[in-house]
Formats: C-alpha cells, structure tokens, sequence
C-alpha cells in the first residue's frame, strides 16, 4: 500500500530523532514532527547526568544533524490524531499525511499539582525548568514537588541561585543514596518527606504554597515553585491505543511507542535513546514484513479492480498484486529467467517471499493500458516473453 512516508515520527526528543535516523539510515522515508523545536526535554538541560553527551543543547544539535544527514525529514508541526490502520493517518497542523508506521515519542507533559489558578501562575512563580528559570530567583526562596532522581538534580541546581530550596517530596524519595548525600551536603537544601502542597498563595504572582505533612499544615513562603509530579503521556493522541495510569501508551501493529510516553519507561535520556533504536528497527521489520513480497504475476489471469485496495489476489490465480511485479508469459525460458532475477531480487531487498504464478499457454496481455496501468500500480514491472 502506497504511503506518503514509510515512517512518521510523533515528537522528536531523543527517542524520536533516534527512531527516526535508524529508519532512516535504513532508506525508509522518514517525517519527524515535533510541535516545538527538536530536542524536547534536553533543550531545558544545561547539564546532563547519567549520560556522556555534553550539555542538553549539544546532544540536541548532535542528534538532529545525525537524523537530517540520513534523510530525516523535521517537520514543524503538532500531530492532533492518530488513526491507526494498514496506512496510518496522521491528522497535524500541517495537513494529513498517512504513513506505514508511527512511532509515538511525544514524551510526558509538564510536572503540575492539579490545584486551582495553577496554570495562571505559569510563568508566573511556577517552573519545570530549573535551567531556564533558576537565575530568576537568585537570592529567593523556591520549593521543588517531586521524588526522583531529576527532581534531586534540579533542587541542586536551584540551590546555585536560590536562597533557600525545600524540596517536598509526596512519597519516599527515589533518589539514589549518592544524590540523597549531595542534597544533605548542599546547605540551602531542606528535603520535606510525605508532603503535599494544598494550596497557591498569590494574586497575579505565586507568593508562597501551603504544605500539608504528618505535622499538620503550614504556610511555605516562596517565590517559585517547581513541579515534577504528575506528568502525563499523550493519552488519547492515537485512537484506541490503551494507556497506562499515567497516560503512557502501550504500541500496537505498526503504531509503535518510545521513550518517556512509552507505559513501563524508565524515563532517562539512555533508556528513552535505547527505546528509540528499537522502535527504529522494529518500524523497518514491520515494513520488511508487509511492503515486500514479491511475486511472478501472469497479466492474463486478469488486473485487480479498479479501486487498487491493497494487495489483491488475481482472480484464478495464486499471484499476489505487489509492489514489483515480474512478468511471463509461462514459457519455461522465461518464467526460469525470471524466477533467478526473482531471488536475486528477493536476496537484495530482503524480502521475506517469492511467490509464483503461472498458467500453461497463456498470451502476455501487453496492450497500451494494461502497460499503463503497470507503470502507476508497481515500482517496478520486469517482463520476460518466452517462446
Ligand atoms: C527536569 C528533568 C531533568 C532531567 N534530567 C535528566 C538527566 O540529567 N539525565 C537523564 O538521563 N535524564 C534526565 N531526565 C529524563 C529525560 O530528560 C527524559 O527521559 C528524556 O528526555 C525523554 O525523551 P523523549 O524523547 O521520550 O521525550 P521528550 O524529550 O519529552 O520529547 C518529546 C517531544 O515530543 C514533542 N511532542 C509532544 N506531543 C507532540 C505532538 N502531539 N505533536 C508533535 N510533537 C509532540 C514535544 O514537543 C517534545 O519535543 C530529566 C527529566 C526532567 C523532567
């Protein structure tokens, strides 16, 4: 079935740029479309951890040039829909476009609390960007909401220009022992275990939060506030995809998922990088597997209807109507010659089947529109007339 590209990529952060140019590198047709710029979560990462690509900036640099130089093509767009089918249409800013895989790498959305006049103080006092926002706070208060490994480097970070930074961590912490040692050595850093933050202090401008712990609840006077809890994936993007509880989808036939939006991912830049590589490959299996059968079609057991609705069986024979077609006129010189090019064919391209047709006696239908018909319907027709 004929596409407008082999592969579509929904977002492109690391998972994305790497699905996409390991499909790429593969000669597949690639779109990556990211409704920002490229990089997704490392553009706010001034340092990474855990991770040996520099800073966030230049690993999304490296990324991006390694994805255009095998062909990748960006594009600028937000994917509104996803319908899934043998060609998946993608409904984006940008027009609809239809594709024989979707890989989803749209990552999770920002931290939030859920509470009133939230998102009215974005950008207003609240941040999910330490490395963007930090220097607005130098010498003032802030609290961090969150319990992993990140919500542990950004209180660090915080802490370079904050006054003070609590961190208020609803469960147990996450963290590991070694970042628990840093956060307790940092000084300006007072980690809060089993709170919640209940309310938004501030009229136009966050002026504090009130704390919930075991000990009652206080007010947190703080001019920021920096959420990392209850971060959702793009739940409802593609139609009936399953998702997890946090909206992180589960991939199914060829709608395939990676990186932080994956339901089970271990959310880190090397995990989300691996992820991408195996979408990358498991897109070109898929369409190894679907795209490429090749068969020895005999014309005169009649051409498909007109509708061309995928692959079709030509009625009285077991030939199947694909994407390169090899035609005889069933004489053994040239059904011999053309099953050899055939596996020749079969080898090259890595098809999975070579199937044959043939029909003792038949004529080759070689008239002007059964020629033009051939030349729209496959990529390649090659004939061979025996006598
Ligand atoms: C504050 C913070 C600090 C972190 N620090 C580290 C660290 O130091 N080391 C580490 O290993 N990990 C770190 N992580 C985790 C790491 O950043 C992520 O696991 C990783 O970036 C996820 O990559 P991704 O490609 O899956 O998603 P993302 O990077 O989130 O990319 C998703 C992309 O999809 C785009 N998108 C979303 N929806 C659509 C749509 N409908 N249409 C088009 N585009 C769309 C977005 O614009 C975005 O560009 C940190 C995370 C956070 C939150």
């Amino acid at each position: 079935m004929s596409t407008d590209w082999d592969v579509a990529v929904v977002g492109a952060g690391i998972a994305g740029l790497t699905a996409a140019r390991v499909a790429a590198d593969r000669g597949l047709r690639v779109v990556a479309y990211d409704r920002l710029t490229p990089g997704g979560q490392l553009v706010n990462l001034t340092a990474l951890h855990d991770h040996p690509g520099g800073t966030g900036p230049e690993l999304v640099s490296a990324l991006t040039a390694a994805a255009e130089a095998a062909g990748v093509r960006i594009g600028y767009a937000e994917v509104t829909r996803v319908h899934p089918g043998s060609a998946v249409r993608l409904e984006t800013g940008d027009g609809e476009v239809t594709a024989g895989v979707v890989v989803v790498a749209a990552g999770l959305g920002p931290g939030r609390l859920g509470l009133p006049a939230e998102e009215a103080l974005v950008g207003r006092g609240i941040s999910t960007c330490a490395g963007c926002d930090g220097p607005l706070f130098r010498g003032r208060a802030v609290a961090v909401v969150g319990e992993d490994e990140w919500t542990a480097e950004e209180a660090l970070e915080l802490a370079g220009w904050a006054s003070a930074v609590t961190v208020l961590v609803p469960g147990p912490p996450r963290w590991s022992p070694e970042r628990a040692e840093r956060l307790a050595a940092a000084g300006t850093v007072e980690v809060l275990t089993g709170a919640a933050v209940t309310a938004l202090r501030g009229e136009g401008v966050l002026s504090g939060v009130v704390v919930r712990t075991a000990d009652g609840e206080r007010d947190l006077p703080v001019a920021g506030l920096f959420p990392f809890v209850d971060r959702r994936g793009p739940e409802g993007l593609v139609d009936g995809l399953a998702a997890d509880e946090h909206g992180r989808l589960v991939g199914a036939g060829n709608v395939l998922v990676a990186g932080d939006a994956r339901a089970g991912a271990e959310q880190s830049l090397a995990a989300a990088e691996a992820d991408g590589r195996a979408a990358g490959e498991a897109a070109v299996a898929a369409l190894a597997a679907t795209a490429g059968s090749l068969r020895i079609v005999d014309p005169t057991y009649g051409l498909p209807p007109e509708d061309d609705a995928g692959p079709v069986e030509a009625a009285g024979s077991t030939a199947t109507w694909t994407d390169v077609a090899l035609f005889t006129n069933s004489k053994p010189n040239a059904t011999e010659l053309l099953r050899g090019l055939g596996q020749r064919l079969q080898a090259h391209w890595e098809l999975p089947e070579l199937g044959f047709a043939a029909k003792e006696s038949a004529s080759v239908a070689a008239d002007k529109d059964t020629i033009d018909w051939l030349s729209q319907r496959f990529k390649m027709v090659l004939v061979a007339v025996g006598d």
